[in-house]
């Protein structure tokens, strides 16, 4: 009885404030999540998971460090619907939209290669301290939680630490910048990941410097191998 009196009271203030899509801002059905179905079909997904060792994908970090795969879920152009959706994402408060959409395509990855075999530990990129409670939240952690709570594999967030906001990336070579990257990001809980599979989670991946300098300082732990998985990417891969 009091159930479906809270039910109709639940169904009434929904109808007053409807949750609408992050995409196209038009209220979602009963069945749908973050974005409507519209939207949702019209995600340029990458597919890049189907091939993760692609050799243009793979040459952005080249050289640089060594990287077991990249999978990214949709593609990220201006004045695109996915611009917006990461926007809403990072700046708007909806955090949950990105563990949302990081299950789907941990599904993909679950169900369409076996990618998953290779990974034992996820980690979200961090956040500076201050941008932290500027912001309240960590996008990355919640892509994380998303893709690890799909995939069964532990979300770690007290492994790697940010000490400072920028990253500079006018090192002269490759020593130099493994010197350089290591104040930046520093690692703690090392036996969380010695010899383990770790995969780094971002937002967009752009220029990949933050990626890198957060996967040079897990392999300087000990972990047997670092990759990456964005939910969206700025490289047209
Ligand atoms: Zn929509």
């Amino acid at each position: 009885m009091f159930k479906g009196i809270g039910k109709i009271i639940v169904d009434f203030i929904d109808s007053l404030f409807p949750t609408l899509c992050i995409g196209c801002d038009k209220p979602l059905g009963e069945n749908e999540q973050v974005l409507c179905t519209n939207c949702r079909i019209q995600l340029p997904e990458t597919g890049q998971h189907r091939s993760p060792h692609d050799e243009r994908l793979m040459n952005k970090f080249a050289g640089k460090v060594p990287i077991q795969f990249i999978a990214s879920y949709v593609y990220f152009t201006k004045g695109s619907i996915v611009q917006k959706i990461i926007h809403n994402i990072k700046y708007k408060g909806h955090k949950e939209a990105a563990k949302v959409m990081a299950g789907w395509y941990a599904y993909q990855l679950k169900h369409e290669c076996d990618l998953t075999d290779q990974i034992d530990v996820i980690i979200g990129v961090p956040l500076h301290v201050s941008r932290l409670k500027q912001r309240g939240y960590n996008q990355a952690e919640w892509i994380a939680e998303g893709l690890g709570e799909v995939l069964n594999v532990p979300v770690r967030t007290d492994v790697l630490v940010r000490n400072r906001f920028e990253i500079s990336q006018t090192y002269k070579n490759r020593l130099e910048r493994w010197d350089n990257v290591k104040s930046v990001f520093t690692v703690y809980n090392q036996e969380a990941i010695a010899g383990k599979n770790v995969v780094l989670v971002d937002d967009v991946l752009t220029t990949g410097a933050t990626l890198e300098a957060c996967a040079i300082e897990l392999l300087k732990s000990d972990c047997k191998s670092v990759s990456l998985i964005t939910l969206a990417t700025a490289s047209k891969f």
